[in-house]
């Protein structure tokens, strides 16, 4: 929905918002805002709020730190819960420089380059539909995250006999009062994990709507004594917590990937945009699966993937065509996880697919058989390849990625691997439980 700016101020005043939060994330897809009291509305909307961004990961300069937030005022949002101070509403914020120039280092203009990008050739959308998996954990006296979850129940079961089930609904209910329109709710495969699909949205609402539904159901878990995790696996041994997304690009208001004369109901240009996906895959992983933890979840036996490769029919490569045709033609990309930033991780496919489509990349033959029963050789001659093993690996892939480098900008690109590298030199010289357990009686 669009907004005015005197229709934001007149709506606040007559809803009784007391406070208006103004958010954004940071590179690596955090939440941040700064809550103003409702008579700053009016300045904010001016994009007369400033703040510093030195503190903020991902957004330091050399040059100077005053940032700027700019509200797009579209993103305008009443929080339904009630809070001791009166009604809290929020909006999303690009971040700008002094003089008014949009900042790079902010990972919502990142993804608008690239949508502009897609615009630039002749896509007026890119529909992009999400899958957001995760956990519910009881919580202990303190409030704190316990290692249990929270009942026993497995893929869409009935009635798991316990909380988790209340909590879900009344995480949908939240949502539905937030304007979101949800497709399905359901328990997953994996005990204490969820699944929530809200209707697909064009890649800049899509983004927002990710980074608010964390947020909302965090919120709601919480108040139900509840931790929910979007850490992708949290549990050895049983599945981990995906994020599949649904990806279309839009011509003239037609669905640009739909063709019924193609044997697989795909269009040229969906084929080079798929082509586009697979060959940047290695590289788009560190983006779509940040963390050290990303990739105990890549591996084979837990329904995610850790191929590079399509299929119409089977779910185990990376990515699928799901059966839909005509308006609704689209492929699913089963590898990113919920711990992505939402914005980077889109902008990263998106300009992984685009690149596919502009030097027309010729699409590999799908694979309908489970690789995971191919042989190394028969795997080799198909030319499949696997995603990166650890963060590491990941990183340099991304590194060495001309289109990727190019789509997330310089500053993004240094800041992030900077970080992750970091993140991944204190992880791999910690001593774990495991190592302990196998060798300290051994050697
Ligand atoms: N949890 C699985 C993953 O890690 C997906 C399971 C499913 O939705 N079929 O991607
Ligand atoms: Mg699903
Ligand atoms: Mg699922
Ligand atoms: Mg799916």
């Amino acid at each position: 929905k669009h907004y005015e700016k005197q229709e934001i101020l007149d709506l606040a005043a007559q809803l009784d918002v007391r406070y208006v939060r103004l958010q954004f994330t940071d590179l690596l897809g955090i939440i941040k805002n700064v809550e103003i009291p409702v008579d700053q509305l009016g300045k904010a909307l001016d994009g007369k709020i400033m703040f510093d961004g030195s503190s903020i990961e991902g957004f330091v300069r050399i040059e100077e730190s005053d940032m700027y937030l700019a509200p797009d005022p579209d993103t305008w949002l009443v929080f339904p819960w009630e809070t001791s101070h009166g009604k809290v509403a929020r909006l999303i914020c690009d971040i700008k420089l002094p003089n008014g120039e949009p900042f790079l280092g902010d990972p919502r203009t990142v993804l608008k380059r690239v949508i502009e990008h897609a615009r630039a050739l002749g896509f007026d959308t890119l529909n992009v539909g999400s899958e957001p998996e995760f956990f519910l954990f009881k919580t202990d006296e303190q409030g704190r995250p316990t290692a249990e979850v929270n009942d026993e129940g497995g893929y869409f079961d009935w009635a798991p006999l316990d909380l988790g089930e209340d909590c879900r609904r009344e995480i949908v209910l939240t949502l539905e009062s937030m304007g979101f329109e949800i497709e399905a709710s359901h328990h997953e495969v994996a005990p204490g994990q969820h699944e929530i699909d809200f209707k697909y949205a064009d890649a800049l609402a899509a983004a927002d709507h990710i980074a608010t539904f964390r947020l909302v159901v965090k919120t709601v878990a919480r108040q139900h004594g509840l931790h929910a995790t979007f850490m992708p696996k949290p549990i050895y041994g049983i599945n981990g917590s995906g994020m599949h997304c649904h990806l279309s690009l839009f011509k003239d208001g037609k669905n640009a990937f739909a063709d019924e004369s193609d044997e697989v109901g795909l269009s040229v240009t969906a084929r080079h945009f798929l082509a586009g996906i697979l060959h940047h895959a290695p590289a788009f992983t560190a983006v779509c699966n940040p963390i050290v933890n990303s990739y105990k979840r890549l591996v084979p036996g837990f329904e995610a993937p850790n191929y590079v490769a399509w299929s119409a029919k089977n779910r185990s490569p990376l990515v699928r065509v799901p059966a839909a045709r005509g308006a609704s033609t689209r492929i699913e990309v089963r590898s990113p996880d919920p711990s992505c930033n939402p914005y980077l991780a889109i902008a990263a496919m998106l300009a992984a697919g685009l690149d596919g489509i502009e030097r027309e990349l010729p699409l590999q033959p799908p694979v309908n058989r489970n690789i995971y029963r191919m042989t190394d050789a028969e795997k080799e001659i198909a030319g499949i390849q696997t995603l990166p093993e650890n963060l590491a690996e990941a990183l340099d892939k991304l590194a060495e990625d001309d289109v990727l480098v190019e789509a997330l900008g310089e500053h993004v690109l240094t800041h992030f691997i900077e970080a992750k590298r970091i993140e991944w030199n204190i992880y791999r010289t910690q001593v774990a439980e495991w190592e302990r357990e196998q060798y300290l009686q051994l050697y």
